[in-house]
């Protein structure tokens, strides 16, 4: 039944069991701050309200390699960026290629919008990259870069069955990033699979209630749809079990808060 679940928790344990990857940080040289620029200006139908650009103004830029990526952080972070649990996800996911990843740690939080509102990429989104192109990994809110992370991983690798509509290729990917996530948090933490998964579940069918219901979010068209109510389909699909909803607390962050795994683990 909840075969995904125990899959993805060995693969996990397996890939924790190795060697981490080495974090390094390095020097910028004048192309890598063009380059951040170029990711930092160009437009995007997701950052509509330029996250990017007024955190790229506010500085600074850091860069770091990490194994074989490298990743750009632009911005001052707000709390402790789970730098480890970044490197933990590529090399799970990594399959051999090089990613780069443009972090851009805007402080904006995801949050329901006045009901009666349609929510939006405003209220949602965190990120995006080109299909299949690992060099273009762009990360722009703090709050869930994880799960942004995990979720682009998978666009930019290829994973896409791109013979469906978009909205089922992101419930699709959403379904399999908040898994992920749930997984690498169960092996960051020594909590047990299902406990893991009962949290980010238990959060996401939460949400999903109040979007269904005072949201109206209910067919694939309605845009919030592929990452909320698509992705539950795809895990009921599956067999997965879910935890009872949560009630929701005004946040729409797609993955449950990291303290959530770590206080059910006593380790906060
Ligand atoms: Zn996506």
């Amino acid at each position: 039944m909840d075969n995904q679940i125990q899959e993805l928790y060995s693969l996990m344990r397996n890939v924790f069991s190795k060697e981490p990857l080495p974090i390094r940080q390095f020097n910028l040289s004048s192309e890598d701050r063009e380059l951040v620029r170029k990711y930092a200006e160009e437009p995007s139908n997701f950052d509509g309200d330029s996250y990017r650009a007024d955190t790229f103004k506010a500085g600074p830029i850091a860069g770091f390699h990490i194994g074989q990526h490298t990743m750009y952080i632009i911005g001052q972070p707000q709390a402790p960026l789970p730098m480890k649990l970044y490197a933990r996800a590529l090399q799970a996911m990594a399959d051999g290629k090089s990613y780069t990843i443009f972090l851009f740690l805007n402080p904006s939080k995801r949050v329901f919008p006045p009901k009666g509102t349609k929510v939006g990429p405003a209220n949602i989104n965190g990120g995006y990259c080109m299909i299949c192109q690992p060099d273009t990994i762009v990360v722009y809110r703090e709050e869930d870069s994880l799960r942004v992370l995990i979720h682009e991983l998978q666009h930019a690798g290829c994973c896409d069955n791109q013979r469906q509509p978009i909205e089922a290729i992101e419930a699709e990917t959403e379904a399999w990033a908040e898994l992920i996530y749930a997984m690498l948090l169960a092996c960051s933490t020594g909590l047990k699979p299902e406990a893991a998964w009962r949290i980010q579940s238990s959060w996401a069918t939460g949400q999903n209630r109040l979007l269904m219901g005072t949201y109206n979010v209910r067919v694939p068209a309605d845009y919030a749809w592929r990452y909320t109510v698509g992705k539950e389909a795809v895990w009921r699909r599956w067999g997965l079990p879910l935890g009872n909803p949560a009630a929701p607390r005004g946040s729409l962050r797609l993955g449950a808060p990291e303290e959530k795994f770590y206080k059910a683990a006593g380790k906060n």
